[in-house]
């Protein structure tokens, strides 16, 4: 029932997704197969493809229709922070991906034998219209590369894809080919911020968008994370790869308060999340808690001057206070002045902390003292207040991101 299958293409593999009959582009992918079962399935995976599949495979980096196979079988590079993220970039990482060997190998290095006797060849036949109709990414690389040329010359292409996960390909090309039945309703958080990696490097937002809402929703009956999980990051790329203002501004609400010096570790796990916001979330972070300790250092140099300030002129009142807030700074680390970026510090947990300072009740003549319930009063003076106050004032510059702020150029006007 397909239309005639091109005799430069190579042979039909074991897994073969037809997104349209009459497609004129071959996606070769690879399948990595489980760890587990790979000992049990070597034997029998390497005598097949010497019978029949390798052989094929190799030739077919010979055939003139891969396009420039250098340039489409990427090298996995490391995730680079400072790497402008915003822009347009063909060949980004993906840092997510298990490396794959190129099909266009014929290295017969042991090591790149025993890797490619894992993966299995995953062929996905296309329509070039939809991918340029859907995708910038796609639309630049069959009109304006190489690929593109060969396309228009022979009227066919096979493009290697080795970086991609197949089963994010499916989804993504379920959709662009209109073929939503086909679509799941309901995905993982990790299936999803695989799809929002593919999503944002094909630049397909706007043909997913329906779905992708619909993800959204589904993952949403679990409460999204209220304090600093690994689901943060995700849940973060998530949210602005699909421009959702809230969820972007909550995640990284919780980022600025709550993540230590290691955040751009942490952040290297996930889908390339664009350096921007690791860094601005790292600079508010070092900000919040700098203007934190200049709070109680502030505190710290008014309490050490010659004038009294207890209420009832008790100057042992004054020392009680300046002892009490220096021992508790000294035992949150922020007395001596730590060094940036403040290691082990985080600004909610230094929030916490002054909010728990018990001060002592040494000034006898404080009425203040039995007024609650006639009770010891914790609060002397009402020096809590003053500090309760003073963190408050700080608190809108840790309220999270800006979406707008960390869009392409071309995305900001859609908003
Ligand atoms: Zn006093």
């Amino acid at each position: 029932m397909d239309t005639a299958w091109p005799q430069t293409w190579p042979t039909q593999a074991e897994e073969l997704h037809t997104f349209d009959p009459k497609g004129d582009i071959l996606l070769l992918l690879g399948r990595r197969l489980p760890e587990d079962i790979t000992d049990d399935m070597n034997c029998l995976l390497s005598l097949l493809s010497s019978l029949n599949g390798a052989e094929e495979i190799e030739s077919s980096s010979e055939d003139t229709e891969v396009a420039s196979a250098e340039e489409a079988a990427l090298p996995i590079e490391p995730f680079e922070p400072e790497a402008p993220e915003l822009g347009f970039r063909l060949h980004q990482t993906r840092p997510y991906s298990p490396p794959m060997p190129s099909y266009s190998s014929s290295s017969s290095a042991s090591s790149d034998k025993e890797l490619e006797s894992r993966i299995q060849q995953v062929q996905m036949r296309v329509s070039s219209k939809h991918l340029i109709l859907a995708s910038r990414t796609f639309s630049t690389m069959l009109n304006a590369f190489s690929e593109g040329r060969v396309l228009r010359t022979e009227g066919k292409l096979t493009l290697p894809l080795p970086e991609e996960e197949p089963d994010v390909m499916i989804i993504i090309l379920h959709i662009i080919h209109g073929q939503n039945r086909k679509v799941p309703r309901q995905v993982s958080l990790d299936l999803f911020s695989k799809l929002a990696a593919a999503v944002n490097y094909y630049h397909i937002q706007e043909v997913v968008e329906l779905f992708s809402d619909i993800w959204i929703e589904g993952l949403k009956k679990n409460p999204l994370p209220t304090s600093y999980t690994p689901e943060v990051l995700r849940w973060l790329f998530i949210f602005w790869v699909f421009r959702k203002e809230d969820g972007f501004r909550n995640m990284t609400r919780i980022l600025q308060r709550e993540s230590d010096e290691n955040l751009w570790d942490e952040a290297n796990a996930v889908p390339t999340i664009p350096a921007s916001i690791i860094s601005t979330l790292q600079k508010n972070r070092i900000e919040g808690i700098k203007a934190l300790i200049q709070v109680i250092y502030d505190i710290i140099n008014k309490y050490a001057a010659a004038d009294t300030l207890c209420d009832n002129d008790q100057s042992a009142c004054d020392a009680s206070v300046l002892g009490t807030i220096m021992k508790s700074s000294a035992a949150m680390g922020i007395w001596p002045q730590p060094e940036r970026p403040y290691p082990n510090l985080t600004y909610k947990a230094i929030v916490e902390r002054i909010e728990e300072i018990q001060f002592p009740e040494t000034c006898v003549l404080d009425e203040r003292r039995y007024i609650s319930y006639g009770s010891i009063h914790p609060n002397l003076h009402g020096i809590k207040e003053v500090i309760g106050t003073l963190i408050e004032s700080l608190e809108n510059n840790m309220y999270g991101l800006e979406l707008e702020s960390f869009l392409p150029t071309q995305d900001k006007e859609r908003l």
